[in-house]
């Protein structure tokens, strides 16, 4: 008796998780309509907008889905809607992911690569807040014609139309100085122009994932390229090697770095600190723009080597791009033929191994200079007095 009643409560109980766990995938199946509705339905909304709608090979979408979080719903699913544009696509690099807070408003941009023309949509997170409320009572089907039925005021914070090629940026610099103070593409306007003229001028895969981890193509991202270029050509970690890069003077190069090398400082791989002016003014002349020491483990338990770099900046002749988006977009396109040169901007300021038995952990703890380690600092006053 006793046997036969386990045997009803576990069938119960293998029912009862049967249907919660089919109610979980119908709720999920559910949100993901509702995202990847949307996306196909601001996709519709940006061919409507566009003054023609580009040729697949001419088309770029840029997003921020999948980072950006609305009211504590992933996003992730628009990126699959976005696809419905042209083909856009990930693997083709015409479907790009740009970094940003989870707490930031979800945005796409549809550009023509071809026309330079652009269009930037918000999302109005409160304006699917009655569909996502009710979704145990709705079927797919009519989740995506509910997102299709709602007004383009409604559902959009903000649609900005603008040519945001090269050729328009720097035939009217001020203008477009004004339009980025006064918020265009909800304030991303120099992220926005910088990547996608870096698509449409060929930038490589990793300079765009550069880009894409910093949030925007900057030259400060481009030193960081050509800085991971230099070292894999001139000071190779090899296979089964790693780096530890250390920031002696931090800027975007940074975060190219971090993407390029996956040397991180979670994976303790990484280290920087802030020096002051003061700081830097200690510097012996020769060390005075030390940016970045690579250190170098060939093999695993092996001993360290590195290099202390600089970058030379160079005179691109941007200066007279007129300032501001046109200036700093004038510099990416200037380095982008320039890649492959990593030599010609970067510079070593000495050569080291570390003693037997250090890590570069151990140069990198707190009060510990490096640059001091390596002989690169004045001595303190008082000991120059002596
Ligand atoms: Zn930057």
């Amino acid at each position: 008796m006793k046997s036969h009643v386990k045997t009803i409560v576990c069938t119960l109980f293998v029912a009862v998780f049967a249907i919660a766990s089919l109610a979980t995938a119908q709720d999920k199946a559910k949100e993901y309509a509702v995202w990847k509705s949307l996306a196909e339905r601001t996709a519709s909304e940006a061919s409507k907008v566009l003054k023609r709608v580009p040729s697949r090979s001419k088309a770029l979408v840029l997003t921020n889905a999948g980072c950006a979080v609305v009211d504590g719903h992933s996003t992730e699913p628009s990126l699959d809607g976005l696809q419905s544009w042209k083909g856009a696509s990930a693997g083709k690099g015409t479907l790009l992911d740009v970094h940003s807070a989870r707490n930031s408003a979800l945005w796409f941009l549809f550009h023509d690569m071809g026309t330079g023309d652009a269009v930037y949509f918000e999302v109005n997170g409160k304006a699917l807040e009655p569909l996502l409320s009710r979704l145990p009572q709705l079927s797919r089907k009519t989740i995506r014609s509910r997102v299709f039925a709602l007004r383009a005021k409604e559902l959009f914070a903000r649609i900005d139309h603008e040519n945001i090629g090269a050729k328009a940026v720097f035939a009217d610099p001020a203008a477009w100085n004004q339009k980025a103070k006064a918020g265009v593409f909800g304030g991303h306007a120099f992220a926005l122009v910088t990547i996608a003229n870096a698509v449409s001028h060929g930038a490589s895969c990793d300079v765009i994932r550069a880009a894409l981890f910093h949030d925007h193509y900057c030259p400060g991202v481009t030193s960081g390229v050509i800085l991971a270029n230099y070292l894999e050509s001139r000071f190779p970690a090899g296979p089964g090697g790693r780096y530890f890069i250390q920031a002696v003077d931090p800027w975007c190069k940074e975060d190219a770095l971090l993407e390029l090398l996956n040397s991180t400082p979670g994976k303790r791989g990484y280290a920087a600190y802030y020096p002051s002016d003061a700081d830097k003014a200690r510097r012996l002349p020769e060390a005075a723009k030390a940016a970045t020491i690579a250190y170098r483990q060939q093999t695993r338990g092996g001993a360290w080597d590195g290099v202390v770099l600089a970058f030379d900046w160079p005179d691109t002749g941007c200066a007279k791009a007129g300032g501001g988006i046109a200036e700093k977009l004038c510099t990416d396109l200037w380095f982008l033929k320039r890649m492959d040169k990593p030599e010609d901007f970067v510079k070593v300021v000495k050569s080291f191994e570390l003693p037997k038995g250090t890590s570069p952990l151990d140069w990198a703890r707190p009060g510990v200079d490096p640059l001091e380690k390596l002989g690169l600092l004045q001595p303190p006053a008082a000991e120059k007095a002596q």
